[in-house]
């Protein structure tokens, strides 16, 4: 019987951002369904899940996808982590989102979610001289040119990598500082773009190996007049698409606002270092809403004012967010 590569994917107990870790088990014969991949488990000391006695935590398969690097009839497994007795553990924050998810079902929520990440050669961003800094921005947003362009076949490899794996990655593009680069998942229900979101991150710091390049979701990864990096979560839900949706979109504004604090709790750590009011944010302290306002807390984008339907983008989670944590607040607020 042939044998398969599954890389299980989890997140790990650091703080105050959670790390991905993976490992690979073996398995005999070929996977249909998730029922078909085994539970597993791993130490919880090691992860900064678990005290030194009594660490192990169990791995949870929800859901997987073809590995687009291993190829063949490989797979990434995305996890859950639990402890022995089967509860879910302290860092498991997909399990409070299956909750809500359920919970506001009929509501039927979609997430379009736009990742910002950077990248580092060492110590200085890609494509930025040596202890140095590049022309200032301007010209690299959406830019073409080996002068204002950097990694993009990595870039090339990872949205490619993405559509293999069936990931539903939306579209890519350069940013507005160099080094830096977005790429965008969904629309699709909150577990769906929050597993696959998670999936696409660890493809991209995997791939990132093959280039000697690193990723990071810090969302001020150069401190000065260079922009910051987020993931705006774009947000529906039935009645926001149906006829009269932007009375929907607007209640739900009004209620974002009242719940600013909560959100900004789980919108990613260091986010004050970006929210400023400065580089197209709106200050972590304020809470604006608008047409077309790139500079607004929440956006409705033109499109939807003109037709009366549509979604929101709230601006303000960080590049590092938890995409589970994230979607559970939006449901919660806008739903509830
Ligand atoms: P921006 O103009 O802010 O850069 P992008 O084009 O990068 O926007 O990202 C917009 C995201 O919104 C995409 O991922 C897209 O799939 C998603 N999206 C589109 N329509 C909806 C919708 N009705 N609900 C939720 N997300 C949506
Ligand atoms: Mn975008
Ligand atoms: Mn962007
Ligand atoms: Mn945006």
């Amino acid at each position: 019987m042939s044998k398969i590569k599954a890389e299980y994917i989890w997140l790990d107990g650091h703080k105050p951002t959670s790390k991905l870790r993976s490992k690979t088990k073996i398995l005999d014969g070929h996977v249909k369904t998730i029922a078909d991949i085994p539970q597993w488990g791993f130490d919880g000391s090691s992860t900064m899940q678990a005290e030194g006695r009594d660490s192990d935590c169990a791995l949870i398969p929800v859901c997987f996808v073809p590995d687009p690097i291993r190829g063949g009839d490989h797979i990434l497994v995305m996890s859950e982590v639990n402890n022995a007795d089967g509860t879910p553990h302290a860092t498991n924050t997909r399990a409070p989102l299956r909750k809500v998810a359920e919970k506001y079902k009929d509501h039927d929520p979609w997430f379009g979610i736009e990742q910002e990440y950077t990248f580092f050669l060492g110590r200085n961003p890609l494509g930025w001289p040596e202890g140095g800094y590049p022309a200032p921005q301007g010209p690299f947003y959406c830019g073409v040119g080996a002068d204002e362009v950097f990694g993009r076949d990595i870039v090339e490899d990872h949205m490619e990598a993405c559509l293999e794996a069936g990931i539903m990655i939306s579209g890519i593009n350069a940013e507005v500082m160099p080094g830096q680069w977005e790429f965008q998942v969904g629309p699709l229900g909150p577990l769906a773009v929050s597993d696959e979101l998670w999936i696409a991150r660890w493809l991209l710091y995997r791939l990132g190996e093959d280039y000697g390049v690193n990723a990071t979701l810090h969302p001020k990864p150069v401190k000065g007049d260079w922009n910051g990096a987020g993931a705006h979560a774009n947000f529906s839900t039935k009645s926001m698409r149906a006829r009269g949706g932007i009375k929907v979109i607007e209640d739900a504004c009004e209620k974002l606002k009242k719940a600013h604090e909560r959100h900004i709790d789980v919108y990613g750590a260091h986010n004050e270092e970006r929210l400023t009011g400065l580089h197209e944010t709106c200050s972590i302290h304020d809470f604006r809403y608008g047409v077309s306002d790139r500079g607004a807390s929440v956006r409705i984008p033109m499109d939807t004012a003109k037709a009366g339907k549509g979604y929101l983008e709230d601006r303000r989670p960080a590049a590092n967010m938890d995409p589970y944590l994230v979607c559970a607040a939006m449901i919660e607020t806008t739903c509830g």
